[in-house]
């Protein structure tokens, strides 16, 4: 007796254990793909966690139906992984599973069913709802289960398939196919029949009479003389200027054979590399010092500031990794992973970068999982978002975490709701790496961490070049609005800079923190504004399209004439978005070209590479943009930065909305003058006198730090307390409601004060979902692990609730 466990891509805690021949014992390895049934007529891919001769004792363990690699496409160090994030993030090893494999790995399975046409059917011998079945079948070629769940209107439809099937009315094919089908390339070649001369001269003689054929088999010649490569059909047909048709009479003839070749997609077209750059002093005592640090901590932490020329130091590191013919993961923020660096690192390692972003395609993601699975050349280096850590690797030797304060490093929804950059930090000790975060504006907790020497630390405090830091002025809208100096959302101040920047012919950024026209439409009459039909929330103006959208769940509407409450016509967009900005520049700089970068410009693709681009090129004057600003990019010709309201950011009720504003601001100032010009930022705010401002202004991150440092004493927040939160969810109101009074009235009786809520988050109910948030608060002298583990306790209490059954629990460790 032979039995496999089985990981399966559905929230349920554990692993399934299936019974396999002797034979299939041998041939499986952990990490290999099986097919199995689940349920009473479920299909799903499982990957194989374990081989053993204990048969399960609760149930009778099925067969497996397939088994789907002849390799493992899984390494024991991801699963070891996969372990470490189920534990740690509260989630299950199935929803692991799910965020880790490229969605072509999770074989689709579907009964399909067809008449059999081999017999005529006696249609007498049918029952009433066999008929109805063998009816539809002869106006359709093919129903699935749930077609004819519709057709005979009842859910349980497989004792009516069996007496068909039993009749011989129909077949039934199980159909599992991968949706990954690798790209093919068509080649040729000469059949080696002629590959002796004797022979070839007979060819070529016996071709004379077919002039354009003999042609193309010169052409042949000639093209893998020159390329010494195989012959793509494609290049044969454009050099020989033959038809297709042609072609495929030598291939007829057995002239010519015809063989495909798996081209992988990402594809790197450079011509040579270039050697790296010679650092600065600056640079290399860094480089020295991180390597230093490296020997005594796994982590370190590389506080650079913007345009210190961390990157180059990084491509020094990499260099080395590569020398001892390691793997090195290169994380960054989604939105920061532009072709600008791309192509940076593509000049100094060529081929041997792989990209791995939510952008491409599932095909382009297997070629890179496969190219990484076999350590191929292709991948030494990947540079990828958040989920490039889920990558089969077997010989990692650097992490590199680039901005790493970013907070789209974790993963809100759906579980597993991990943070890249503490998850890589796991990884890269598996493999026995090194970490490196890197950043200009370190988050709270690393550089937390950094000070309690659990990590190493590293600074770069000079620009390179020594390009001074940008010259940061406040200014006081309060006051210019008192005295009349205010255009629109712009300060005479403001627009002075604006007007110098452009007459030097440098360009201007403008950062605002939201995107849309205004976020609220406000009736003047009756103060009432559109409210989102599923969600607590008011719908936001667009003006590129008329529209009003919830930013929650998508929802739009066409923007209103009149005001739905009392009818009024005038209708006033409260606040400022991208959109609005970008009006209003359009009108005090006629002349110039504005642009707008955010969300709704940046879809697609190449969306946000094109804007990119133009404003490299020049071809962009003032550019208008949301938080996608900040992210490492690299424009010389920018002089000036205008953070159009300071407020908004300051005043958003999180405990991080501070720290996060002096990130924003710091890396948006980053922008400015990175060449020999200073460059110069103005920060419009109606609270000059906030100390986040002041620290912004006078670049002083350790005041920041310390002051920030001490509210999280004070209150008790991360990174001085762990923290992990509860939501309910539930579309009754009441019924969320005692929920999670229940809940918290368990959690207080095990963590006492430290349990908060529940509460109602700033938006109570999304897409029709009433919402409560519990938090749990950890200091660090008390047990994580017993933590969680009193928690799921209550948690599998409340689940045999009957009333709470219904009721959706999130657990969110983290989950800031
Ligand atoms: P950071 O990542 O710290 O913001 P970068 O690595 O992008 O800084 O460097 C800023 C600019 O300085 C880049 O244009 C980079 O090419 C240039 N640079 C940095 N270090 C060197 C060096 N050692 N030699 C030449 N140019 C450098
Ligand atoms: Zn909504």
């Amino acid at each position: 007796m032979h039995f496999i466990d089985v990981i399966i891509p559905i929230p349920l805690q554990k692993l399934f254990t299936y019974s396999i021949t002797a034979a299939e014992a041998d041939f499986l390895k952990v990490g290999m793909r099986v097919a199995v049934p689940f349920g009473k007529s479920k299909i799903y891919t499982g990957i194989v966690y374990g081989i053993h001769e204990n048969a399960p004792s609760a149930y009778e363990a099925k067969d497996i139906q397939q088994i789907l690699d002849e390799s493992p496409v899984v390494n024991e160090y991801q699963l070891k992984l996969w372990n470490w994030i189920s534990e740690y993030y509260m989630c299950t090893l199935g929803d692991v599973m799910r965020a880790s494999l490229p969605r072509a790995f999770i074989l689709e399975s579907e009964t399909v069913i067809t008449k059999n046409n081999v017999k005529t059917i006696d249609e007498s011998i049918l029952k009433d709802d066999e008929f109805l079945v063998y009816e539809a079948l002869n106006h359709q070629s093919s129903l699935k289960i749930h077609d004819i769940s519709s057709i005979l209107d009842k859910k349980n439809v497989l004792s009516v398939i069996k007496r068909l099937i039993e009749k011989e009315v129909i077949t039934v094919e199980e159909e599992v196919y991968e949706k990954y089908k690798p790209k093919l390339v068509r080649y040729v070649k000469l059949d080696t029949h002629f590959t002796a001369e004797v022979e070839l001269h007979k060819l070529l003689d016996d071709l004379s009479r077919a002039p354009k054929q003999r042609d193309v088999v010169m052409t042949l010649f000639s093209i893998s003389a020159k390329t010494k490569k195989p012959v793509k059909v494609t290049d044969l047909t454009t050099e020989s200027g033959a038809s297709s048709s042609i072609i495929k009479s030598l291939i007829d003839k057995g002239v010519l054979k015809e063989y495909y070749i798996q081209r992988d997609r990402v594809e790197y077209s450079g011509e040579e590399t270039e050697a790296s750059k010679r650092l600065n002093e600056y640079q290399k005592t860094a480089l020295t010092e991180i390597k230093a640090s490296f020997e005594k901590h796994h982590v370190t932490l590389l506080h650079g500031v913007t345009s210190s020329g961390k990157t180059e130091v990084y491509v020094k590191l990499i260099e080395d990794v590569l020398q001892q013919g390691k793997q090195v993961l290169y994380l960054l923020p989604e939105i920061a992973l532009t072709t600008q660096l791309v192509t940076r690192l593509q000049n100094y390692f060529g081929e041997q970068v792989a990209v791995f972003h939510s952008k491409y395609s599932t095909h382009e993601r297997v070629e890179v999982w496969n190219n990484v699975l076999h350590n191929s050349a292709k991948a030494r280096i990947v540079l990828g978002a958040r989920s490039s850590i889920f990558l089969p690797f077997n010989n990692l030797g650097l992490i590199i975490v680039d901005e790493e304060h970013e907070q789209s490093f974790k993963q809100f929804d759906p579980a597993p709701r991990y943070h890249a950059r503490d998850t890589a930090a796991v990884l890269a000790h598996m493999h026995k790496a090194k970490t490196l975060l890197g950043s200009a504006t370190p988050s709270l907790e690393s550089y937390f961490n950094a000070r309690q020497n659990k990590y190493g630390f590293v600074e770069i405090t000079k620009r390179y070049n020594d390009v001074l830091m940008p010259d940061i002025e406040l200014v006081d809208i309060k006051d210019k609005l008192k005295k009349k100096r205010m255009k629109g959302h712009f300060s005479d101040r403001l627009i002075e800079e604006m007007q110098e920047t452009l007459s030097e012919g440098h360009q201007i950024i403008l950062f605002q923190n939201r995107r849309g026209f205004s976020p609220i439409v406000e009736c003047n009459t009756c103060g009432h504004s559109p409210q989102c039909p599923n969600c607590d929330v008011s719908l936001t103006y667009h003006q590129y399209r008329n529209q009003l959208r919830c930013h929650y769940c998508g929802y739009n509407s066409a923007m209103k004439q009149n005001c739905e409450a009392c009818g009024g016509q005038d209708l006033d967009n409260k606040g400022f978005g991208t959109e609005q900005i970008e009006e209003e520049v359009k009108l005090l700089f006629p002349e110039h070209k504005v642009a707008r970068m955010d969300l709704d410009t940046t879809r697609g693709k190449y969306g946000y590479e094109k804007i990119i681009t133009a404003l490299e090129q020049q071809e962009i004057d003032i550019l208008v943009g949301t938080q996608m600003l900040t992210k490492g990019l690299d424009f010389r010709n920018v002089k000036l930065v205008g953070i159009m309201n300071a407020d908004n950011m300051l005043n958003f009720p999180d405990f991080r909305a501070h720290e996060r504003s002096f990130q924003l601001m710091q890396q948006v100032s980053g922008r400015a003058g990175r060449t020999e010009e200073r460059g110069k930022v103005l920060i419009q705010t109606y609270n000059p006198y906030h100390n986040i401002l002041q620290q912004v202004s006078t670049n002083n991150y350790i005041d920041m730090f310390k002051e920030q440092m001490n509210d999280r004493y004070n209150f008790k927040y991360p990174p001085v307390y762990k923290q992990i939160k509860i939501t309910l969810k539930h579309k009754d109101y009441n019924r969320v409601e005692t929920a999670s009074i229940w809940f918290a009235k368990s959690l207080r009786q095990v963590f006492k004060d430290n349990v908060l809520g529940p509460e109602s988050p700033p938006v109570a109910r999304i897409r029709n979902q009433f919402h409560k948030n519990i938090l749990v608060k950890i200091p660090k002298q008390q047990s994580l692990a017993k933590t969680k583990e009193a928690i799921i306790k209550i948690n599998n209490s409340f689940m045999s609730v009957k009333d709470f059954r219904s009721v959706r629990v999130i657990l969110n460790v983290d989950n800031f």
